[in-house]
């Protein structure tokens, strides 16, 4: 669903993407960790098709509807929230996406007036309507309290199960990415250094890999 081959992103003289490799199957949930910095929103928005500056003999290829959330929600901040949801889809199903994700009675509020975790949830419904065959998300459970979390990790894999869409998961959370993910990656040094089958990740292994020491 996904085919990333040797991209390269630079900006200035350094090469945040350097010449890196990343195929994703259909159906498959993909989860992406990596320090502050080592480019994995550079990464979505490049496969998004956001970014016009991609260099080198890279190519990119995606199969089929995409959806994202980004990492600031980027809602639309003229529009309501139900109307956020619906745009550019049939009308009418909003209503319920807002409610799977907790926020119903908000349809007719504005992105200004809802939290960060809520404006986040917003972009996680608004990306539910649209049944992608690929999801990318960037940190989208970022700002939300442990429970409320606990209850988007269900409906994602809820849509997953669902949808089967091919998943590229941003997270910083070590944890997260071995429970939701399929198959766990580590951006280092703009290419994937690590690659693992999540049932195989250990944490403590993930953690070396992104250069945080762990005491023995
Ligand atoms: P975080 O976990 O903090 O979100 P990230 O892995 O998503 O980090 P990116 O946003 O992809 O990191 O940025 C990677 C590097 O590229 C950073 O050093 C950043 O400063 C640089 N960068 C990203 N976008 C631009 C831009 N438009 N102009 C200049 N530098 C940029
Ligand atoms: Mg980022």
């Amino acid at each position: 669903a996904v085919r990333v081959s040797g991209l390269v992103r630079s900006f200035g003289d350094r090469n945040v993407l350097d010449g890196l490799d990343l195929a994703i199957a259909p159906g498959e949930f993909v989860a992406i960790l990596g320090r502050s910095g080592s480019g994995k929103s550079t990464l979505l928005k490049a496969v998004a098709g956001l970014d016009y500056d991609v260099t080198g003999d890279g190519d990119i290829a995606v199969a089929g509807e995409i959806a994202v959330a980004f990492q600031d929600s980027r809602l639309l901040p003229w529009l309501r929230v139900v109307d956020n949801v619906e745009l550019g889809v049939r009308p009418g199903r909003g209503t319920a996406a807002l409610a799977e994700v907790g926020l119903e009675g908000r349809e007719r509020a504005w992105p200004s007036e809802l939290s960060g975790g809520e404006q986040q949830r917003v972009a996680l419904a608004r990306c539910l309507v649209r049944e992608p065959r690929v999801l990318l998300a960037d940190e989208p459970f970022g700002a939300l309290d442990a429970l409320t979390r606990i209850r988007m990790h269900d409906l994602l894999r809820e849509l997953c199960a669902k949808h089967q869409p091919a998943v590229l998961l941003v997270t910083h959370d070590v944890d997260e990415a071995i429970e939701l993910a399929d198959r766990v990656v580590v951006l280092h040094e703009g290419r994937i250094g690590l690659d693992v089958p999540a049932h195989d990740a250990d944490r403590t292994h993930l953690l070396r890999a992104l250069g945080i020491g762990v005491a023995a």
